[in-house]
């Protein structure tokens, strides 16, 4: 759009081509400038509301599902330590205490 417009001034300013500019001036006379207007591809039709609330109808985000800790049955998340006493698998693997 902005690139066809911008062509004829461009050789103008180089003092070029002078037959490419009345030619220019002869099409945008008749209008098959805008025929020939190269855009990029866009939607045929709008999409229905239905269509729309279809799709985002998966689009909701869902809580974690969250385990209990064995060792101090505090909500953590599965196959991770947990946060809380830093234990994983009966034994202690983060320093908590040290970390708060
Ligand atoms: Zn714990």
């Amino acid at each position: 759009m902005g690139g066809v417009e911008g062509n004829p001034r461009q050789a103008g300013a180089l003092g070029t081509a002078s037959r490419d500019i009345r030619e220019i001036d002869s099409c945008e006379a008749e209008g098959l400038c805008e025929r020939n207007l190269q855009t990029m591809p866009n939607p045929k039709r709008r999409h229905s509301q239905k269509r729309t609330s279809t799709r985002r109808a998966h689009d909701a985000l869902k809580s974690h599902s969250l385990s209990e800790c064995p060792n101090c049955h505090e909500k953590k998340m599965p196959h991770r330590a947990c946060a809380k006493c830093g234990y994983y698998k009966g034994r202690e693997v983060l320093d908590v205490e040290e970390a708060s």
